[in-house]
């Protein structure tokens, strides 16, 4: 019945992708309908953005790893972040890890299949040491494997950036988080402008830039396509979108208006409004995409894999597996440890009472 009324309506989803292609920007509206479940059947969506998908990206997947190489311990209070001083969620905090461990973390990596390892370190954002630190990290890293990295280290001050990219980083990762009208409500330790001249600072220095969002906050769909917006204004090489996950003791914890529906069509959204950039099924993706993943893998090009800062998320063959079981290619140029089956299903003990 509802496709009924969309064909009388004149209803037509790929008008969106036609208007990607010819570089129209979609306007509020549009965004608006994107975002409403009874202007368009998902699939309609879905079947958009992924021709703006196949166009930039074809069918491949890039699998990202995650490591905290320094944990806890922040005197910012971002309300979502388990590492804030505002959280009481018990997490182990640790201080920068060695070397040694961070080369051993970047080689499990590249051994699961990634093809880019993400160091993360908590803090409002580095000294010159720890910068010395890193850049070594990173220069021994590039040296020994064919994996792309990506740094996430807190807001920089003048001459980090180049120091970094000097030592051969690929990517900085500093998300916006959520629109810079609703920012004040989720962090009052630092801006969202703190946070965009970060970016300007990696971009100016010759970093590829990623920036992302956390959805579930309490935002209200005027922001998440602010968010959408402003990100396209950016122009980041990488788009993570997390969806919050309910962690005990973080000020904000509870995820709002977050269904599987409502999480793909936010991932439609920003590849319509951002079609060049890789998008990522980030932190959540399990607990709020749930059977909806496989059909994400449409729209967005990469996602984490072995799990999140401070949670667990499905293992690299589990993550792998669902790509090549979709028929997408994974970029990565060694062989890649799948799920193993048992040969034969043991029954089931108890009786199965069965009714005809
Ligand atoms: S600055 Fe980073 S580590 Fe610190 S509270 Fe905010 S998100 Fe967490």
């Amino acid at each position: 019945m509802t496709g009924l009324i969309y064909a009388f309506l004149g209803y037509n989803t790929l008008m969106y992708s036609s208007k990607i292609f010819s570089d129209e920007v979609l306007s509020d509206s549009d965004c608006r309908n994107i975002l409403d479940p009874n202007q368009f059947e998902l699939m309609d969506l879905v079947y958009d953005a992924y021709k703006i998908r196949k166009k930039h990206f074809g069918n491949k997947v890039r699998v990202h790893i995650l490591d905290n190489v320094q944990n806890g311990l922040c005197p910012e209070d971002c309300g979502y972040c388990g590492q804030a001083k505002t959280s009481d969620s018990d997490i182990v905090s640790y201080g920068i890890k060695e070397e040694e461990k961070i080369l051993e973390g970047a080689q499990k990596a590249y051994e699961s299949g990634a093809h880019r390892y993400c160091m993360v370190m908590s803090g409002r954002g580095p000294s010159d040491r720890n910068i010395e630190r890193m850049s070594s990290t990173i220069k021994e890293i590039k040296d020994k494997f064919n994996i792309k990295t990506c740094l996430s280290v807190g807001l920089l001050k003048e001459g980090q950036a180049s120091k970094l990219k000097a030592a051969g980083l690929d990517r900085l990762n500093h998300n916006l988080n959520t629109s810079q009208e609703f920012y004040p409500e989720i962090c009052s330790s630092h801006t969202w402008e703190d946070r965009q001249n970060t970016l300007q600072s990696a971009r100016q220095a010759g970093i590829e830039l990623c920036s992302g969002f956390i959805v579930g906050m309490g935002e209200d769909n005027n922001d998440r396509i602010a968010m959408a917006k402003q990100c396209a204004a950016l122009e980041p090489e990488s788009i993570p979108i997390n969806f919050l996950l309910p962690i005990k003791g973080n000020r904000i914890n509870k995820p709002q208006q977050l269904t599987p529906d409502t999480c793909v069509r936010l991932l439609c959204l920003f590849r319509y409004m951002n079609p060049k950039s890789e998008i990522r099924m980030a932190a959540g993706r399990e607990y709020h995409l749930r059977s909806l993943q496989a059909m994400s893998l449409y729209v967005a090009n990469s996602l984490f894999a072995e799990g999140y800062l401070l949670s667990k998320g499905d293992t690299s063959s589990k993550t792998l597996q669902m790509i090549v079981d979709n028929g997408f290619e994974i970029e990565s140029d060694i062989e890649l440890p799948l799920v193993q089956h048992s040969e034969s299903f043991a029954p089931l003990k108890k009786d199965i009472h069965v009714n005809h």
